[in-house]
């Protein structure tokens, strides 16, 4: 019996997103059905519900930072029992038999891993749905335990924006003594600025909202640096281990650049809809590096997630009802969000 589940779901890329049923496939042996408590609302969705990167197929039902429990497991299913508390992220499959799905690192899947939402199922080939909805059906080899003692809205986030700024963190080994950068206060920033903290790195925030200053002192930074201030800038110059950028729209990234120390490294998470201009001379005359990192693995979400408990880390949430996704959606465009909108699929009725 496949079951039927409300969701929410762009029509097309110019139209808001309404009301919309779909059915979850029949488990499969090693799958698990997941009653969807909380889903965070990603900038990525606002990308791809507008398509903004091209390729959206439509109706799109975004979500995947996935919090829920197991309300059903297959018959071959090991690791997870009903009533287990579970999260979901990015990824709900991949080839699982190239080299980057053997290292553990399935968002490089060499065939492409597949998408929570807006992805081709590699059995059927029907598209994939994601966590605006009531339930999800999945794999278990891509379902991550989650503690309930943590308080789980604010875990939600914890599922792309705590391991897309975790995993590069721990990729250039960020530590004690470094001095680490984060580029823009949203739901990527904000976390990347209390796990670098944690991780026990001096962290200096940028903005271009004022009004965020405080806070992000509160969340770990020791300074923040409104961008546009020149002088505030070029204070920091040349002397950043690591800078990580968080930021969803165009921006000018070489007014960072020089800020790195020689051989220091700025890593991409941010992904505007229009590619950046690069000066040379920052990167040839002190040896800088420009990276970009995905998501992170199964594996090191698990990892993220244990990381985030034992130090008590959460994501900042403004829990909306699912009828607010499309205001949710203006207000985080124009940077206004504190600092992770999450969704109560509690609120999902049907009408
Ligand atoms: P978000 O909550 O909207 O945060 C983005 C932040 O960027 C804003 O809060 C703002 O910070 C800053 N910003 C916005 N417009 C700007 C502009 N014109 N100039 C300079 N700064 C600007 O978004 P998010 O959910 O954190 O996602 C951020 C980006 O990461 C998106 O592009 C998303 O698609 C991408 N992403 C990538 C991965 C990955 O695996 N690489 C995973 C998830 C998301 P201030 O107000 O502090 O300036
Ligand atoms: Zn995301
Ligand atoms: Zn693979």
């Amino acid at each position: 019996m496949s079951i039927t589940s409300l969701s929410y779901a762009a029509p097309a890329a110019s139209a808001p997103l309404a009301p919309f049923t779909i059915n979850r496939r029949d488990l499969r042996p090693k799958d698990v059905s997941i009653d969807i408590l909380y889903c965070g609302v990603c900038h990525s969705d606002v990308h791809q519900a507008r398509d903004e990167w091209g390729g959206s197929k439509f109706p799109l039902v975004p979500g995947h930072e996935i919090v829920g429990r197991i309300a059903a497991v297959g018959p071959d299913v090991k690791g997870f029992k009903v009533g287990d508390t579970v999260g979901v992220g990015c990824m709900v499959d991949s080839c699982r038999s190239c080299a980057a799905c053997q290292e553990g690192v399935e968002q490089y899947c060499e065939k492409g891993f597949t998408g929570t939402y807006n992805g081709k199922d590699r059995h059927d080939g029907s598209t994939t749905y994601g966590g605006y909805s009531n339930h999800i059906v999945v794999d278990e080899a891509f379902v991550l335990r989650v503690s309930d003692k943590l308080p789980l809205d604010a875990v939600a986030p914890l599922l792309c924006a705590g391991i897309t700024t975790y995993s590069p963190l721990r990729f250039w080994k960020v530590g004690p003594g470094d001095k680490v950068g984060v580029v823009g206060l949203g739901g990527l920033g904000h976390m990347a600025v209390k796990i670098a903290n944690a991780m026990g790195a001096h962290v200096v925030l940028f903005t271009t909202s004022p009004s965020k200053v405080a806070d992000a002192i509160r969340l770990g930074a020791k300074e923040a640096v409104i961008s546009n201030d020149k002088k505030a800038m070029s204070a920091h110059a040349n002397s950043f281990d690591f800078i990580i950028d968080c930021v969803s729209a165009p921006h000018d990234l070489n007014a960072y650049m020089v800020l790195l120390k020689r051989e220091g490294t700025m890593t991409l998470v941010g992904v505007p809809d229009k590619p950046p201009t690069i000066e040379m001379a920052p990167l040839v005359f002190k040896r800088r590096h420009l990276a970009g990192s995905l998501i992170g693995g199964v594996a090191e979400t698990q990892e993220m997630l244990d990381f985030c408990a034992e130090h008590d880390i959460v994501s900042d949430v403004e829990v909306i009802d699912i009828k607010q996704i499309n205001e949710a959606y203006d207000r985080m465009v124009k940077s206004d969000v504190k600092y992770r909108f999450v969704i109560d699929l509690a609120t999902l009725k049907a009408a």
